[in-house]
């Protein structure tokens, strides 16, 4: 088993590059800190509105059905 290059990594966040707090890789492929991962934190690129009304489409597709059919 040869070792593996992301356990050597050091996360840190790229907008206010601090270590100490827990961090997480947002939707645009960046790694933030739990302060900074909500999108309006960190001048997100990634298109969460398209993203949303992809999640609803796919999980209601029937409610969106029925919402349409009953006007
Ligand atoms: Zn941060
Ligand atoms: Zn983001």
């Amino acid at each position: 088993m040869s070792q593996t290059e992301n356990g050597s990594i050091k996360k840190k966040c790229q907008k206010c590059f601090k270590k100490k707090l827990v961090v997480d890789q947002c939707k645009c492929q960046k790694i933030f800190c739990l302060d900074c991962l909500p999108s309006f934190n960190h001048n997100c690129t990634f298109d969460w509105r398209q993203e949303n009304k992809n999640n609803l489409e796919k999980m209601n597709p029937k409610i969106l059905a029925i919402k349409v059919s009953s006007i």
